[in-house]
């Protein structure tokens, strides 16, 4: 029915009639539940529907290493594996060989920072010519991401087990596996994911699945102790920027997520100065990091709300093309894109301008300029260089970057698809 029939029907009707006063009144109905509809989209998001799911086993604190033994299956054909050699100089090997006296344990060492898929696919041999069941994580971050890569492509059916990270195979099966953490930053002991870089082809994804938590993880903050500061700052800056990743996008009501991650950045400032500017580390101010640390990646501040993780899937590009250290590359990319998303997440920077950085004073633009550069000196007061110049990188770098978003077809990176590549050589070159 066209327009005109329409008008000529009602100036007919009669508009005292039932069925006129029904019609009108559904449509008046109708209007006023998609003007509410539109106030409350505009007003507040509501929290995701969400499946919390963490099993990891949590032992904490000072001599926590004695109770592996009672942890670790019996009868078990261990693989314990390291990296560098750092658990010989600081006691930790010697902590684990005791605990796991009268155990099947088979050593391997050499997994480097940032993993390489080469190195643990030599992992994967050992693991299939001992007929090894159980894999034991000892070390950091890159150490535990890389043995859940063991542990999924031992048993991986596929041809080429890059895959799992590469093309982000779904991982059904993998072999079980425990945590000795060193270093506080990643979280990796009490989540599912992993990181990996391919040396040959300088590549750098990231994978996961449920079947990846450790069965346990020991962590005791004395381990910390004999970390160089370097080590210690990137722990401090990768933990911030993993809560940062989670908490700075859209409001979606969710105070209980929102605090726990304010009150993960609060300690994380109020904690990180102290044990970069300190000689003598300090069991408190350890303890505290390394479950800061934790906390910030083992899903419980992520649930029913919107995370982003643009700041790490650039940082990775700067990794994989010149080697600096995970954490540098997200002190370097994050005020960069903070200032990209000024508008689009003002709402959620003035929360953070007010509660993490008191700053109340001003107009909206001036708190957040003030809050991202609060950021940038947080990071720097640590003892991070947070400009690309200061690593010797520069514009050709910037360039391969986007070439290589360009190529992988991506138009825009991060969970909420608001950093578009076009964006990337612009936020990157104000980090120069
Ligand atoms: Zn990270």
């Amino acid at each position: 029915m066209n327009k005109s029939k329409i008008k000529e029907q009602l100036l007919n009707f009669d508009h005292n009639h039932p069925q006129f006063l029904i019609r009108y009144s559904i449509n008046l109905l109708i209007r006023i539940k998609n003007k509410l509809s539109k106030i409350n989209i505009n007003k507040k998001n509501t929290m995701n529907n969400f499946n919390f799911y963490n099993p990891v086993k949590i032992l904490f604190g000072k001599g926590k290493i004695a109770e592996l033994s009672k942890n670790v299956p019996e009868n078990a054909r261990i693989l314990m594996t390291y990296g560098g050699g750092s658990i010989f100089k600081n006691g930790v090997y010697d902590q684990v060989k005791a605990a796991l006296k009268g155990f099947n344990v088979i050593e391997f060492g050499g997994i480097e920072p940032n993993p390489h898929y080469e190195t643990l696919m030599k992992a994967v041999e050992v693991v299939k010519a001992e007929k090894i069941d159980f894999l034991l994580a000892v070390g950091g971050g890159s150490v535990l991401d890389g043995t859940k890569f063991i542990a999924a492509a031992s048993l991986y059916e596929g041809e080429l087990a890059w895959d799992i990270a590469a093309k982000s195979i779904a991982v059904t099966k993998a072999l079980p596996l425990g945590a000795v953490l060193t270093l506080a930053a990643t979280g990796s002991e009490m989540n599912s994911g992993g990181v990996i870089t391919r040396e040959a082809t300088q590549e750098k994804f990231a994978f996961g699945s449920p079947v990846l938590f450790p069965q346990f993880s020991v962590l005791d903050p004395q381990v910390t102790f004999s970390l160089p500061q370097r080590q210690v700052a990137n722990g401090i800056v990768d933990a911030y920027v993993h809560v940062i990743e989670q908490y700075l996008t859209y409001p979606m009501n969710t105070p209980v997520q929102d605090r726990f991650a304010e009150g993960i950045l609060l300690t994380l400032i109020e904690e990180g100065p102290k044990a970069s500017n300190s000689e003598t580390p300090d069991y408190e101010n350890r303890a505290n990091l390394m479950w800061a640390a934790t906390m910030a990646l083992n899903g419980i501040i992520t649930v029913g709300g919107k995370s982003d993780w643009s700041t790490h899937m650039i940082g990775h590009e700067l990794t994989a093309f010149h080697g600096i250290d995970h954490a540098v590359t997200l002190a370097i990319v994050l005020p960069g894109v903070l200032r990209l998303m000024k508008d689009k997440r003002r709402e959620k920077l003035l929360q953070y301008a007010s509660r993490v950085w008191n700053i109340n004073e001003g107009t909206d633009e001036q708190k957040i300029e003030s809050a991202i550069q609060q950021t940038e000196a947080f990071f720097r007061q640590v003892g991070i260089l947070t400009r690309l110049g200061e690593h010797k990188v520069g514009q050709d770098t910037i360039d391969r970057i986007v070439n290589r978003f360009t190529q992988r077809k991506m138009r825009a990176v991060g969970a909420q698809q608001d950093v578009s590549i076009a964006n990337v050589g612009e936020l990157l070159k104000t980090r120069l």
